[in-house]
């Protein structure tokens, strides 16, 4: 797909078509089955400063908490409970879980139950990655957030985007299953920067992708910038559907920010994964990367979102969801796909 071809869907050009194309090819690689992750979100503390995020270190207003490994042990039971095949373990960017405490835990959740384990601990040394995949995680999500270095510096900063493509890269190479993504619509960002993001993350070849869109949170610097929009944030998912075939997609929660069943509409757009949040009661509204974030309950929302899906003639799946690359892996983004929307030009 040229960069001009993407352009054009970025712009709405047919939407009907650009969903229908993602969801064909969903549907090839995945049929009607959608995996749940649970997702622990064990920590809030974080010593970056992006400038997005509720969680940022200068956020004096954010309540901070961590959980007790035996906490985080007995969620990652709850998951097992509730038939979600994997556990994903997130945090804001925290040292105060070390390499050890990360892998004992690790080690312990694979022993002792039947989940794949997917870590998101944000910017970690290449001992630690090496660590944790020995200790038998089998995932890591590490968002690229934009690929577009002037965007990326101011709103990250200190960090720099070739440290972050590195570092997924080198993920790759620790035998992680990877996963990343981009927000969407994040301020400064336009159509040309969100192009060159959905040809970047499709050139890293990655088995987890994930498009959600910005949503501002009132202790951030960007407070008073606009929301996204949701169809920027579907379409993009469903070009990432179209350019990484075998991907798992992820209908972010951002998605459900952004519009009243905007996870719903990701999941007729291409994305295959849902992420309900796991993370215990006492402390699950204050992971609050984004106001509205973790609202709900956690059974009610495991079943709203199980209900969701059957509403839509999917299935709800408990399997551990590995990436369902074939026999080849793409060495560049595909063209358009016979058949699906081919002769339009939009
Ligand atoms: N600290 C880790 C993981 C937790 S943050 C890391 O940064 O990688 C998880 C994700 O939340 C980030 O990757 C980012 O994409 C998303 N996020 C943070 N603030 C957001 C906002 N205001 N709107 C939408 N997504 C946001
Ligand atoms: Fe910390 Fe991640 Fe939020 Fe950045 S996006 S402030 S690293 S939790």
């Amino acid at each position: 797909m040229t960069r001009a071809e993407l352009l054009e869907w970025l712009r709405g050009a047919d939407d009907a078509a650009l969903f229908a194309a993602a969801d064909k090819i969903r549907r090839e690689r995945y049929g009607t089955e959608v995996f749940l992750r649970g997702i622990v979100e064990f920590s809030n503390h974080c010593v970056k400063r992006c400038r997005y995020c509720g969680l940022r270190a200068p956020n004096t207003r954010a309540q901070r908490y961590r959980l007790a490994p035996a906490d985080i042990l007995e969620a990652a039971a709850l998951a097992a409970r509730l038939g979600l095949g994997t556990v994903v373990l997130q945090s804001g960017d925290d040292p105060f879980y070390d390499r050890e405490t990360i892998a004992a835990l690790v080690r312990r959740i694979k022993r002792e139950h039947d989940l794949a384990v997917t870590l998101s601990l944000g910017d970690r040394t290449d001992e630690e990655f090496a660590c944790w995949k020995e200790a038998g995680a089998d995932r890591y999500l590490l968002k690229i957030e934009t690929g577009d270095k002037t965007l990326y510096e101011r709103n990250r900063p200190g960090e720099r985007i070739e440290d972050r493509l590195e570092r997924v890269r080198c993920l790759k190479k620790y035998g992680y299953e990877v996963g990343s993504g981009v927000i969407v619509d994040l301020p400064g960002m336009d159509l040309e920067i969100l192009a060159a993001d959905i040809e970047t993350l499709a050139g890293l070849e990655l088995d987890m992708l994930a498009a959600g869109p910005f949503i501002p949170h009132p202790d951030t610097p960007l407070r008073s910038a606009p929301q996204g929009l949701l169809a920027p944030a579907l379409r993009t998912s469903a070009l990432l559907r179209i350019l990484n075939p075998w991907a798992n997609i992820a209908s972010t929660s951002a998605l459900d920010a952004a519009a009243p069943n905007g996870r719903k509409l990701g999941l007729n757009a291409g994305c295959n994964v849902l992420m309900p949040s796991l993370t215990p009661e006492k402390v699950r509204a204050d992971y609050a990367i984004y106001p509205g974030k973790n609202a709900a309950g956690i059974q009610d929302n495991v079943r709203k979102l199980q209900q969701d899906i059957r509403e839509l003639g999917l299935e709800p799946s408990n399997s551990q969801g590995f990436a369902r690359r074939s026999s080849y892996v793409r060495k560049s983004p595909p063209g358009r796909q016979a058949g699906d929307y081919a002769g339009r030009t939009p």
